[in-house]
């Protein structure tokens, strides 16, 4: 007795009672859905970048990381579930964690938006030092400024930049950091300019 790679209903029989495919169709039927849910996967992943790009999280990093933590696995999982489908093994359980993984990074991406976008409390002006700047190229570029940080236990702060802030400010610079609470409490960087 296996479970229909289509629908899950048990069968023992080539063509499923519940769904009607054949066990090859089914095959067929399971990954292209395993395909569509990918490609969603990973636009909401390229989703949240673009939303941390628009709202700068004080901790970006943090959440970049985190990010980066579920989205390795998850598509390893899609690419397990497509093997085992192919071999006709049971996939069922795997598939529907899988599908319950896949919503998340469009989940986070609309928590980010929605953090910056409906944040209407007036931002705070911090006075911060750089003390080093970072840049990487690549397909996701990105510029830092490394300023002494105001929050206790934090030692500096990471903000992320576009390329003519990253130019305007150099070492030992004075700058003020408009920093947002944020709607659901993820602070965010609204704009740095010099003290
Ligand atoms: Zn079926």
């Amino acid at each position: 007795m296996t479970r229909c790679l289509n629908c899950g209903a048990d069968r023992d029989a080539d063509i499923c009672a519940s769904c009607g495919l054949s066990s090859s169709a089914a095959e067929f039927a399971l990954r292209r859905k395993l395909l569509n849910r990918t490609a969603l996967f990973v636009l909401g992943a390229l989703a949240f970048v673009a939303a941390s790009g628009r709202y700068p999280a004080l901790d970006l990093d943090g959440l970049l990381i985190f990010i980066g933590a579920l989205f390795f696995p998850t598509l390893g999982l899609a690419i397990w579930v497509e093997r085992r489908a192919l071999r006709h093994a049971e996939v069922e359980a795997m598939k529907r964690i899988y599908y319950g993984l896949v919503p998340l990074p469009w989940l986070f991406s609309v928590l980010l938006l929605a953090n910056g976008a409906l944040d209407r409390a007036p931002a705070q002006t911090q006075v911060a030092r750089v003390v080093g700047k970072f840049s990487m190229a690549g397909a996701l570029p990105s510029r830092r400024l490394v300023v002494t940080s105001w929050r206790e236990g934090h030692r500096v702060e990471r903000l992320w930049v576009d390329r003519s802030d990253f130019d305007s400010f150099s070492r030992g610079d004075f700058v003020e950091v408009k920093v947002q609470g944020g709607l659901v409490g993820i602070p965010w960087v609204a704009g740095v300019s010099h003290h």
